[in-house]
Formats: C-alpha cells, structure tokens, sequence
C-alpha cells in the first residue's frame, strides 16, 4: 500500500533540500505519493495568507507531512507559519534527536540525545501586546494539561525507545509559578514510571553549562517551549550543526517532521546547503509510518556517505552541492542518481 505524504518544500534553501529529500526517500523503495502543497513567503501574494486552509486540509487528510523551512518575518509582518501549523493541528510534541555522525567534524564523538520540547504553549502562545507606547508584555502560558501530556510523551519515548533517563529543563527557581507548575507535573508523571526510567530535573542556564561540558551525561530532555527552542540548537551545535539536526512535530491527528535549521536565505538557489537534516528527518517520517527497514537503510546510507567524507557539502567541509550529496545517497540506496557523481 502506498503512503499518501503531503510535501512542503519551503522557503529559502528549502525547495532545493526537499528535491534532494524526495529523492532519497523515494529511492528506498516505500511507494509514496507526494502531495506538494505550497507555503510561506511564495503564497503570501496569491492567498493573502502564508499558510493558506488547503495546507491544512493536505496535512489534515493525509497524516504526514514533510516540510522544509519557511521564512518568518522579524518584528512585523506576518506570523511564524510554523508555530500556526503546530497549533492548529494540535502538533504538542517537537522531538529532536541529536546524534553524533562519523565523519561531521565537532567536539564531540558520542552525543546522543533526545530533545521533548512542548510545542503549543508558553511565551509562544503568541499573546503580546503594547503597554502604553514603551513597554511591551508577552505572556508566558503554561498548563498542567500540556506539560503533563509533554512529559508522558517523554517517559513513553524513552521506554519504547530503551531510553533509560528523562531530565526536566526549567526555570522554577525565579518562575515559580509557570516553571514550577512544569516541573511538578514532569514529576507527578515520572511517579507512574519509578524503576523503570530514571528522572532528574536541572535549571536550564546550568543544563546549557553541563550539555557544552558533558553531553554524554543526558539522555532525554523534556523542556517548555522556549527552552526547548533555544537548547535544540545548542544540541545541534555539539554534533556539526544546523544542517545535519533533524525533527519531528507530533500530534494525535497528524505529525510534520522538519529540519530544526531555517531558510537560510542567503544560500537559496545555490545548491550548496546541506540536505542531511531534512533526509534524516524524512527517515523519522518512515519510522513514524511504521517503515523501520527503510527508514534504517536511509540512515545508514546517508552515514556510509558521510563516513566516506568525499561528497560532503561545504558546511561539512567539502565541496559537494546538495544535488550531488543527495545523488550519493541515492547510489548506496541503489537508486539512479539524477546527475552522475562527480
Ligand atoms: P537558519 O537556520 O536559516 O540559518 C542560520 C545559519 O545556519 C545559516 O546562515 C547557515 O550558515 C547555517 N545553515 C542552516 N541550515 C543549513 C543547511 N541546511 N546547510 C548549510 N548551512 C545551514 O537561521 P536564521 O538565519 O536565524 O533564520 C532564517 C529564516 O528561517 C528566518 O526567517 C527564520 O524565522 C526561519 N526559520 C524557520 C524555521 C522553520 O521553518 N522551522 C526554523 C528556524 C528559522
């Protein structure tokens, strides 16, 4: 049975990586039928809108989505489309796995990590406003409701995954109220998993410290919005950086899986970026559709490739564009390349 995905390919470098992700995906051999629908900066004119409903509506019916990066405009203009996307189809959990790849040069050898971030609440619930004309308020949301569900989403993480410890990031210590109310409800539900998964909680200012210092000291990390924004990308810095950190957006209808980097606009049409984060997060969308073999072999292909260090992009160290990386990948998977490798 085919799988029906709906494909966003993004703004920026984004068109160019999702090409280079197809294909890969493709080559694997799982039938899939993409359905590209378009968002972001390149609708904006023709819908009035960046996220226009039959986006929606794609992901909605389909289940699955892969996406590339979309644009936000800072200070004005229009909303993040991501963060639209993740409330309005309940997407609670951002799960990002940061693992050390042989071949990308960082400090370390053997980090592997699983970034829980929630996904719906706190300072980007999105309610801000002006008080008077020089003072600004935003308002941090925090609900038992989500922190616990985000939190039972981590514990049951780590079990299926054999995981073996769930570390809570906060700030209790000054937010007593929101942060605390975090951290008790990532208790209340570690209670239900004693023996099993162990727990610990660290103030997110000492976990950044500790995660520069010891990775290899944590294992899954349960953070609030914000802090989980801030901390994914410090993670992906300890394995080689923005282009090789994958993601996943997961809800109860649907889930969209993305890269944790943006759109880098001033490498758009270069094809020079790097499309390993949104291949490896197209893996954690087979894996999500229950194609374990598959999504095994792109992973392994895409480290063989790595590993070798001849078709690396210039990120990595190379000079490889994202077009013949990707052709690499499609070899090992013992596809066809589009263009021959150089
Ligand atoms: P960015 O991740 O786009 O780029 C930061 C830098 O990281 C780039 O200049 C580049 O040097 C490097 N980089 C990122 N991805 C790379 C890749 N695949 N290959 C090689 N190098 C890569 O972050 P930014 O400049 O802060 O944001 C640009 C835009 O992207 C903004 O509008 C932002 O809002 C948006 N954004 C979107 C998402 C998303 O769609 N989920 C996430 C983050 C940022």
């Amino acid at each position: 049975m085919s799988h029906r995905v709906t494909l966003i390919p993004g703004d920026g470098i984004g068109p160019e990586l999702a090409e280079a992700a197809r294909r890969v995906l493709d080559a694997t051999g799982v039938p899939l039928e993409w359905e590209v629908v378009d968002a972001g900066e390149a609708v904006m004119a023709q819908f009035g809108t960046p996220l226009p409903d039959h986006v929606l509506e794609s992901i909605k019916r389909n289940g699955v989505a892969l996406k590339g990066p979309i644009t936000t405009p800072v200070g004005a203009g229009f909303r993040s489309v991501n963060v639209t996307l993740r409330q309005a189809l309940g997407l609670y959990a951002n799960v990002r796995p940061v693992r050390s790849i042989p071949g990308v040069e960082s400090r370390y050898e053997d980090v592997d990590l699983v970034i829980v971030r929630e996904n719906t609440e706190d300072l980007y619930a999105g309610i801000e406003h002006m008080v008077g004309r020089d003072a600004a308020e935003s308002i941090k949301i925090i609900t038992r409701e989500a922190s616990e569900r985000i939190a039972r989403y981590a514990f049951e993480y780590a079990v299926a995954n054999g995981r073996r410890k769930v570390t809570a990031v906060h700030k209790a210590n000054i937010m007593k109220l929101s942060d605390g109310l975090f951290l008790e409800s990532c208790r209340t539900i570690a209670a239900g998993y004693e023996g099993r998964i162990e727990f610990e909680d660290r103030i997110v200012d000492n976990m950044c410290m500790q995660l520069v210092q010891k990775p290899e000291l944590y294992d899954v990390l349960v953070l609030p919005n914000l802090y989980g924004d801030i901390v994914s990308d410090l993670a992906a810095g300890l394995v080689g950086g923005l282009g090789v950190a994958p993601g996943a957006n997961i809800g109860t209808e649907a889930a969209v899986f993305e890269p944790v980097h943006g759109s880098a606009p001033k490498y758009a049409g270069q094809d020079r970026a790097n499309p390993t984060a949104l291949i490896l997060s197209g893996a954690l969308m087979l894996r999500h559709m229950g194609e374990l073999e598959a999504a095994q072999r792109v992973e392994s292909a895409l480290r063989a490739v790595i590993a070798e260090g001849r078709m690396l992009t210039q990120d990595l160290g190379g000079t490889a564009g994202t077009s013949g990386f990707a052709d690499a990948i499609v070899a090992r998977l013992g596809g066809t390349p589009a263009v021959a490798p150089a």
